[in-house]
């Protein structure tokens, strides 16, 4: 069985809509694909309806951006209750957030660069604007050639036009993902390249609040520091996953690059309390 946990449509900063991306899935010879969308689920419905008729297993989920000590991190949550209120309200107050962040960096990049608001807007089709919607612009204007190129050179963590944008503390979204029944697993938790990383302190208070897991296997983490990571989730009882991080054509990151054992998987079902099951499957 192969397990990918973690990719993103257009409802979020992927170039695939939710149905092509479960095709995607299913032609990359997957069984198991999770949307991971950054703070929505807008996706869900497109991606179920696709599961189900293609006969791939869909699981629902969510990246939630999360931000500690001016950290910027991000928390995978699968199996949630889609209507919990609370849930609801904070990726709400995170997109609004991400707007208004984007809207400045853009503005910022304007004094520079021929780039507009409502090029941004163009490239940002679903619920959740990011910075690869930046890159996309950037890439329209003829700046750079790749969205990597964009964020290398000026969306990057450390850059001059970088803007942060609010977003929940990382042990309070893990609250909030348990009270609505939902399986947490901290994203890429050693990336350094996307910018500075949380102590593992902050990693042992997740735990204690009802984090699930970490995710281990992750084209930005080296063989070190994937081997600190399972090191660390087995003295704190934590499961491993492994997954892709797959955006479509906007990164170079392939369906099924790492994935989730199937015991990985068995667990992170077993500790869901929503009733939300995954959906589609043969
Ligand atoms: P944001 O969520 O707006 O802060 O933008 C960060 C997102 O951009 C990450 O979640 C990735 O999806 C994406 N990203 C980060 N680095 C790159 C890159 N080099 N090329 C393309 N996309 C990237
Ligand atoms: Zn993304
Ligand atoms: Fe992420
Ligand atoms: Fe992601």
């Amino acid at each position: 069985m192969r397990i990918d946990l973690h990719a993103h449509s257009t409802a979020s900063d992927g170039t695939d809509a939710p149905a092509d991306l479960i095709r995607a899935a299913s032609a990359a010879g997957l069984d198991v694909v999770a949307l991971t969308d950054h703070d929505t689920v807008s996706g869900w419905a497109e991606a179920l309806a696709a599961a189900e008729t293609i006969g791939i297993t869909m699981v629902p989920g969510v990246e939630i951006s999360c931000r500690w000590q001016g950290v910027s991190l991000h928390l995978l949550a699968f199996f949630f209750d889609p209507a919990d209120a609370p849930l609801l309200a904070e990726m709400e107050r995170t997109r609004n957030g991400r707007a208004g962040r984007a809207e400045t960096m853009v503005a910022q990049l304007a004094a520079d660069y021929p780039i507009s608001w409502a090029q941004v807007q163009r490239h940002a089709t679903g619920d959740t604007v990011g910075r690869p919607h930046i890159a996309d612009a950037l890439v329209e204007s003829g700046v750079v050639a790749t969205r990597d190129e964009a964020f290398d050179r000026l969306l990057h963590s450390r850059s001059a036009y970088y803007v942060p944008h609010a977003a929940p503390e990382p042990v309070a979204a893990v609250g909030l993902v348990r009270a609505a029944g939902g399986v947490a697993v901290f994203a890429h938790p050693g990336a350094r390249g996307r910018g500075e990383v949380v102590p593992d302190s902050l990693i042992v208070e997740m735990a204690a609040a009802g984090m699930a897991g970490l995710e281990v296997d992750h084209r930005d983490h080296d063989a070190p520091t994937r081997a600190r990571l399972r090191d660390l989730a087995s003295r704190l009882g934590l499961l491993v996953t492994g997954s892709s991080d797959y955006h479509g054509t906007g990164k170079v990151n392939r369906l099924g690059e790492n994935t989730t054992s199937p015991e990985a998987y068995a667990a992170i079902l077993a500790a869901a309390t929503s009733g939300v099951a995954p959906g589609g499957g043969s």
